[in-house]
């Protein structure tokens, strides 16, 4: 174990600590170690290293938490990226995931077993971290989020208790592994989650349209997004074309369906707009998850700086894309976009963690190239919320926590914020692992 181990002073360690964060803007915080366990028994020597030496630990599984919460400054990561099996049951009705395990890696795994998961939009975030803060991924509407399919999870306590939590052991450990994300009480070694029905065939149209149309397409957008059924997944996003720089506003709708019939009258009432709204240009696109994850990928370049914050609010979404289309106009860098929507959550009976669902949501992602571009592109990001109600929850996966009243608790509701302290005091009463923004 020792071997993997490696501390500030070591040959490779501040390569290693920037390697930890995806996002190409890294936090200035310097931890002492970093621990790479291969397995369980690892993970139990990384903690008790920790306690021996009181270092508060950040686990870390795929790196892609915006803030880079998992660096804890003079503590330990443990970084689990070595764990990342992906075991399907002979039945085919569950997978046992590594932490480490990544979306394109999870959905590739359950699509040669002929099997679905509502894995997240981009290829490379790490399960860990993902399916922690609930998940919301492709075809969320019909198969729930992530979370709420997980049925088992192993972990080790602070303490190095190595558990198995699920219904009926320890139902808090279970109850917070739906939504706690990076405020979990342990480290979680394993998931075993449910796989859904795989999609016969997915299609997508996607329709631009310049921002003097904003508002019909805001009343059009949600009365689309409201009578779709569960099966498609339509989103909405504000950005500046590459090339005169315009605000416009892209709309996708993804049907999941049966046979290509199907997708044709899902995606009917979204390329068939009978005047009301005139989009600039219309596609329609047949492929897989995995080209989906290619458009995601084309928004996300890496290696770039990235700011974010979100809200869910009960605004409905036309006053609040009026204000986005106004943030957009003003954003400093082309590359930067706000998504909106109706919150696919709305309906969410998640028995979780996750609990603050509300009607329409909405996440500005500023991303730019260079340092230099720091002050302007934060100012924008914080301006942007500005804009937005303040009365508002935020989604834990994608928060940053100074922007909000509350702070981090503003991602839960009162009464599992309480019972989350709760957990939190009963399975790490020494505070020892992921207190970043509760200490
Ligand atoms: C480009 C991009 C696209 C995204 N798209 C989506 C999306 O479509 N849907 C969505 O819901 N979210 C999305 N997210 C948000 C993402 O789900 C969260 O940032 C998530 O926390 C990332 O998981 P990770 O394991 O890669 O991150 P990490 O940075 O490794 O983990 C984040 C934190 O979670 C906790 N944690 C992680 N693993 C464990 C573990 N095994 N045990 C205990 N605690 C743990 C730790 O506190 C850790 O610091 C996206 C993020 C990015 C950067």
């Amino acid at each position: 174990m020792e071997s993997r181990l490696v501390a500030r002073g070591d040959a490779g360690f501040e390569n290693l600590v920037r390697d930890l964060v995806w996002n190409g803007r890294k936090p200035t915080v310097v931890p002492k170690i970093i621990a790479r366990p291969a397995d369980v028994a690892g993970v139990v020597e990384a903690l008790a290293v920790a306690r021996r030496d009181q270092l508060p630990v950040g686990v870390r599984s795929g790196g892609h938490n915006w803030l880079g919460v998992c660096l804890r400054q003079d503590g330990m990561v443990i970084d689990l990226s070595a764990l990342r099996q992906v075991e399907i049951a002979p039945d085919l009705s569950t997978a046992r995931l590594g932490p480490g395990v990544t979306n394109d890696v999870l959905h590739t795994a359950v699509e040669e077993a002929g099997r679905a998961f509502p894995v997240g939009h981009c290829p490379s975030v790490g399960v860990g971290g993902y399916l922690l803060s609930g998940g919301f991924g492709w075809n969320s509407g019909e198969w729930g989020m992530a979370g709420e399919r997980v049925r088992r999870v192993e972990v080790v306590t602070a303490a190095g208790e190595v558990l198995v939590v699920d219904e009926d052991h320890h139902p808090d450990l279970l109850w917070a592994a739906c939504g706690a994300g990076m405020l979990f009480p342990a480290v979680a070694t394993s998931f075993e989650v449910e796989l859904a029905t795989r999609p016969r065939h997915i299609e997508w149209a996607t329709l631009v349209f310049g921002r003097d149309q904003t508002r019909a397409v805001a009343d059009w957008f949600s009365t689309r997004q409201r009578q779709a059924p569960a099966n498609v997944e339509a989103a909405l996003r504000v950005h500046r074309d590459g090339r005169d720089g315009a605000t416009r506003l892209e709309v996708t709708a993804v049907s999941f369906a049966g046979d290509r019939d199907q997708a044709n009258h899902d995606l009917r009432p979204w390329t068939e707009p009978v005047g009301q709204v005139s989009p600039l240009s219309v596609t329609r696109t047949a492929g897989g998850v995995r080209d989906l994850f290619a458009v995601e990928d084309a928004l996300h370049p890496v290696g770039a700086r990235y700011a974010t914050d979100n809200v869910q609010c009960d605004e409905p979404l036309p006053s609040l894309l009026d204000q986005l289309v106004v943030a957009m106009d003003r954003a400093p860098s082309h590359l930067s976009f706000i998504g909106t929507g109706v919150n696919p959550a709305g309906s969410s009976t998640a028995e979780g963690a996750f609990s603050v669902a509300m009607s329409t949501f909405a996440y500005p992602v500023a991303i730019w190239e260079s340092a230099a571009g720091d002050g302007a592109n934060d100012g924008w990001l914080r301006e942007t919320m500005r804009r937005v109600p303040s009365a508002r929850t935020s989604y834990i996966a994608e928060t940053t926590p100074e922007l909000h009243p509350g702070g981090v608790r503003d991602c839960f509701s009162a009464e599992s914020w309480e019972r989350l302290t709760r957990v939190r005091r009963q399975y790490d009463p020494a505070g020892l692992l992921n207190v970043a923004y509760v200490e």
